[in-house]
């Protein structure tokens, strides 16, 4: 049986507390993960601040940036492993953990050190009182010791997009994946390990959120920032840890994104796109569209192209070269998707498409599967249409005018991402601007430069995000100012 031990300071420690990880695809048992206690946690924070005060928050950018670049060519040369390792956490298809995590959650590691060279201090002169001269400059020290905690939907990348800043800006990182996904976090620790990064500088703990190693985590007065993706209300629940001693936090949280598809939209391009904003990752990636504002003249199209697409969605085949439906993470969030499925038809709501569990006479009938799914008929107030489902799911209504369909994508308390379809460029950049969220795609979906910022407005998160903006998250600036006396 695999064990997943914790990593902390340089050493590998089991715990007395254990869970199972059992696969989503059939059930099968994965490994037994150790929970980290406060013990673990104190130890991690004490090591992470005596190595970020010290050592490897004072080492030179370019030697840290070296140091990282060292870790990316390790991760690469042991790529297999971690697509291994997130197939058998998430029950996804080896292609998409080949495409979608893999090399390019690795790339986010290059992209950070690219950036981190270029940073630049600011300076300046000035008068000083009595015809004295005086300038300053800012250096950037590090914040201390940042608590990354990931979720399971993309585990390895949304580490890294939060692990690899930190680490580089001289921080110490204390890593909590996701209790649903501790596979892939625990080889990149082991991975560090063989690194030039310091032992304290980089600790890895396994546990659970609320009354668990999270908020063991996020609670410590040691911690002195918190980079999280999750949902919402976890958010919220860091947030009011961190309020003890003014702690930062930087926070990716969910969505519930609308689809505005204009009566000149290009079909064929719109349903490929639509397709995948609505079902890729099994609708678990946070930027996938819940809700869809299609013209009333092309709503029919629409809802049988989607739906004739849906149909044909390869679903559990672990092998299949190409776009597949695969199982929801656990069983535990197939009750929380098939619970707001059963709210559809209570509502007023009719499923035209899917609404139910595939049926297969093997081992996949122990896995968390569910059926691509789409309904039309809600009214705006439905529990359907306001919370976040994550999960292959979307709802289709009919628009007439522009001014509505923007007050109709705005009516959320997310505001995170939306996609607009249409080939009046004028219009595009007219409406764009108008919704409240903090990415907008025109003509497409996920289509991403990691060095672009992303914000989310409302529940969707706090403060800006990746590329430049991660980078000076993990910083504490500092500037320093000289007199220069005449004689
Ligand atoms: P979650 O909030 O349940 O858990 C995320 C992480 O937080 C886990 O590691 C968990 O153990 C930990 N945690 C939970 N409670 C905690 C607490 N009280 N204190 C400290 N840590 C705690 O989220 P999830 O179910 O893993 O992920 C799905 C959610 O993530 C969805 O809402 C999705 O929209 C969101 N998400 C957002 C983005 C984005 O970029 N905005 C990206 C990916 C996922």
């Amino acid at each position: 049986m695999k064990e997943l031990r914790n990593y902390v300071a340089g050493q590998w420690l089991g715990s007395t507390k254990t869970f199972e990880k059992r696969s989503p695809f059939d059930g099968s048992l994965v490994a037994l993960v150790h929970e980290a206690d406060r013990a673990m946690v104190d130890t991690a924070v004490d090591a992470g601040r005596a190595t970020a005060l010290g050592q490897w928050g004072s080492l030179a950018i370019a030697r840290r940036v070296a140091i990282l670049r060292d870790l990316s060519a390790r991760l690469k040369a042991r790529v297999d492993d971690l697509i291994a390792a997130e197939v058998m956490d998430t029950g996804r298809s080896y292609w998409q953990a080949r495409n979608f995590d893999g090399m390019r959650a690795i790339g986010v590691i290059d992209a950070y050190c690219d950036l981190a060279m270029g940073l630049e201090n600011r300076s300046s002169t000035f008068a000083v009182e009595g015809g004295a001269r005086g300038f300053w400059y800012t250096v950037r020290r590090p914040k201390g010791v940042i608590a990354c905690i990931a979720p399971w939907n993309v585990p390895l990348l949304m580490m890294l997009l939060k692990a690899a800043p930190a680490l580089l800006m001289g921080n110490a990182v204390i890593a909590k994946p996701s209790e649903e996904t501790p596979s892939s976090c625990t080889l990149l620790a082991e991975i560090i390990s063989q690194t030039d990064i310091p032992k304290g500088a980089f600790s890895m703990l396994h546990g659970h959120g609320a009354n668990s190693t999270g908020e063991l985590l996020t609670s410590h007065p040691g911690v002195d920032a918190v980079m999280f993706t999750g949902e919402s209300s976890t958010g919220g629940a860091i947030m009011k840890s961190a309020a003890n001693g003014l702690r930062d936090v930087a926070f990716e949280l969910g969505g519930k994104n609308a689809a505005i598809v204009f009566d000149d939209a290009e079909m064929d391009r719109t349903i490929e796109g639509m397709t995948r904003a609505a079902f890729f990752n099994c609708g678990q990636i946070c930027f996938c569209t819940e809700r869809a504002y299609v013209h009333r003249n092309r709503f029919d199209e629409f809802v049988a192209r989607l739906s004739d697409a849906a149909r044909k969605i390869v679903i559990g085949q672990r092998e299949h070269e190409g776009f597949s439906i695969d199982p929801l993470i656990s069983q535990g969030h197939r009750d929380k998707v098939m619970g707001l499925l059963a709210t559809i038809e209570q509502d007023g709501g009719t499923i035209v498409q899917g609404g139910g569990i595939p049926v297969f006479d093997d081992a996949r009938s122990r896995g968390s599967f569910v059926q691509p799914t789409i309904a039309i008929g809600l009214p705006e107030t439905a529990r359907f249409i306001k919370s976040e489902v994550f999960g292959p799911v979307i709802h289709i209504r009919p628009f007439d005018e522009e001014e509505e369909v923007i007050a109709l994508a705005n009516d959320s308390q997310y505001g995170l991402a939306t996609s607009i379809w249409t080939n009046n460029v004028s219009r595009a950049h007219r409406v764009a601007p108008q919704i409240r969220v903090g990415h907008a795609w025109i003509n497409s979906w996920q289509v991403r430069d990691l060095q672009s910022p992303l914000t989310g407005a409302g529940l969707s998160g706090i403060g800006e995000q990746f590329g430049r903006s991660s980078l000076e998250f993990c910083t504490q600036p500092q500037t320093i100012t000289v007199r220069v006396f005449e004689q």
